[in-house]
């Protein structure tokens, strides 16, 4: 079936593809959103690193420069120096606490004035600084150490922790911040660790110091890029799940569109994959072909050849049954015009054509381009209407029957019996043919209440002064049983099925050189 035979795994695409289509702009967009927020928090990371190493040097200049001022004391007795030591302390923001050192030891302090205590230079990065967990008046209390010396003179300032912590509250609590001087670092909880400073899970960044031995460890937690996204991008996720539902949706859409019967269609009447089979109808008497019934078949790539009752409806109801209608009828012209010689005058071609024809006079070209393709009487073409679906009556279907008739063109209803044409019906469209349809032909054989049905219809149309042919004829019992009714076209099985365009030239040919006494042309065709 054309329509309905799906492949399982092109199913299975067709129902994938929406969601991966949906799911590449999400992708994709988070994959540069996740890129960009990294980006963001790097230079973050990097730019407080920076200014929080620049607020670190800032105060140790303050202690540096009190060291620097207090070294020449060094070496000179401590109770003349003292008032200078608590002066450094009073006018430096940041400096807690001076010391003078002599020959290795500390032996002058600005709180308590002459004092004793080695120092140990090895304590100190490049002998200079020491991040020292607490001392004697604050033990437990971070306090960085720096520390100047010339020769045996040295001299000795101290920063409270609280200022180092302060430097690292500096830009707020967002990302990670650690101070390492040498082999201590401290963070913002004012402790001081041993060892190196662990490294940051995401945007780790180091600003090492060029003026004093410490560096500065910025990062952020497991996770921050998530957040970034959220807090940064709302709109941009908002956006990306719209742009992603769309082309889903979109993607859906045309594929849905590119499954649909109409647009299959479309694309065989393009491929020119319609195609006439023919099956000849007898006359009366000798059973010699009179004429032929052309019958769509479709000739799928896939599928292979379709029958008629398989797509025709589709194409009903799109009305694309027109242009492939018209598909059709150059195609038989194509295939018997050639051999038009090989037919007596008046043969019959049998085009089946639908309601949608009759909307405008478009047939009637149709028709004019088909007789004109045979020799002047040589083809008698008759449209096929059926019976099942009436055509309304109006003033195109008036002026196109009009038209058709002044071309020599005849109208046989189609089916006949299965539906409800009126008298009036037959007039008003110049019926010339009525074709029984094959269930009552079926009946021959059959009770005698439905041979009376056939036998009504047969009377009917000879009162009504119309031809007749009977269809789907398939024994016999029933061609002798019509021949004594004189119904004067015979079709069916029993003579000729449907056959294709090679098969029923092959036979025509035979058909002419046949003589006319041959009753029967069995040829199995299609
Ligand atoms: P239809 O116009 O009534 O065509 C006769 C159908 O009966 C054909 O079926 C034919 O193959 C079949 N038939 C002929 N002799 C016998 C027989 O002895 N016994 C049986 N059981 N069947 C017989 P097909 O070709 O499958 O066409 C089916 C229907 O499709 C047609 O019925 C017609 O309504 C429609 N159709 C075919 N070609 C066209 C076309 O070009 N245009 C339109 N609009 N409809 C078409
Ligand atoms: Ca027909
Ligand atoms: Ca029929």
């Amino acid at each position: 079936m054309p329509f309905s035979v799906k492949h399982r795994p092109l199913r299975l695409w067709r129902t994938l593809l929406p969601w991966l289509v949906g799911a590449l702009p999400m992708v994709c967009g988070l994959l540069i959103m996740h890129w960009q927020a990294g980006r963001e928090l790097q230079n973050r990371s990097e730019a407080s690193a920076q200014r929080v190493g620049g607020q670190i040097e800032r105060i140790l200049d303050s202690a540096s420069r009190a060291a620097s001022e207090l070294l020449p004391l060094a070496g000179q007795p401590c109770v003349e120096e003292k008032l200078a030591l608590r002066d450094q302390v009073t006018r430096r923001a940041f400096v807690r606490s001076t010391n003078l050192e002599y020959r290795g030891e500390l032996y002058c302090n600005s709180l308590f004035g002459p004092y004793s205590e080695p120092v140990n230079v090895d304590d100190y990065v490049q002998g200079k600084l020491w991040l020292m967990d607490g001392n004697s008046v604050t033990p437990g209390h971070p306090l960085l150490v720096y520390r100047v010396s010339e020769g045996e003179r040295g001299a000795i300032t101290t920063v409270d922790g609280d200022h180092l912590i302060g430097a690292l509250y500096l830009l707020g609590t967002d990302n990670q911040l650690i101070l390492q001087v040498g082999q201590n670092w401290i963070d913002r909880s004012g402790q001081v660790h041993k060892g190196l400073a662990p490294t940051s899970e995401v945007a780790a960044s180091e600003y090492v110091s060029t003026r004093y031995p410490f560096s500065i460890h910025s990062g952020y937690t497991q996770g921050k890029v998530g957040e970034q996204m959220r807090s940064e991008y709302p709109a941009l996720f908002g956006l990306l799940v719209m742009l992603g539902a769309m082309a889903a949706v979109t993607c859906y859409w045309q594929l849905r569109r590119a499954s649909s019967p109409r647009v299959e269609l479309q694309r065989a009447i393009e491929a020119n994959e319609f195609i006439p089979y023919f099956q000849p109808v007898v006359r009366h008497g000798d059973y010699r072909w009179a004429g032929v019934e052309v019958l769509m078949r479709w000739q799928h790539p896939r599928e292979g050849l379709v029958r008629p009752d398989l797509f025709i409806p589709y194409a009903e109801h799109s009305g694309q049954i027109v242009p492939m209608t018209r598909q059709l009828m150059a195609r038989t012209v194509e295939v018997l015009a050639p051999h038009a010689e090989r037919m007596a005058d008046g043969f019959h071609i049998g085009i089946n054509i639908t309601a949608d024809h009759c909307q405008d006079l478009a047939l009637l070209d149709d028709c004019h381009a088909f007789l004109a393709a045979f020799p002047k009487g040589r083809v008698r073409l008759t449209l096929e209407l059926t019976e099942r679906k009436l055509i309304a009556p109006s003033e195109v279907t008036h002026a196109l029957f009009a038209g058709l008739h002044d071309l020599g063109v005849m109208i046989a209803v189609d089916d006949f019996g299965t539906g409800q044409s009126s008298l009036a019906y037959l007039r008003q469209f110049q019926v010339d043919y009525l074709k029984i349809d094959q269930s009552f032909v079926a009946m021959i054989g059959g009770d005698a209440l439905s041979l009376h049905i056939l036998d009504s219809i047969i009377e009917l149309s000879s009162k009504l002064g119309l031809g007749i042919v009977a269809e789907g004829v398939e024994t016999e019992a029933q061609r002798d049983y019509l021949a004594r009714h004189n119904v004067d076209f015979q079709q069916g099985y029993l003579f000729a099925r449907p056959m294709s365009a090679e098969a029923f030239i092959q036979a025509l040919e035979a058909q002419g050189l046949a003589s006319a006494s041959d009753h029967q042309v069995l040829i199995q065709g299609g």
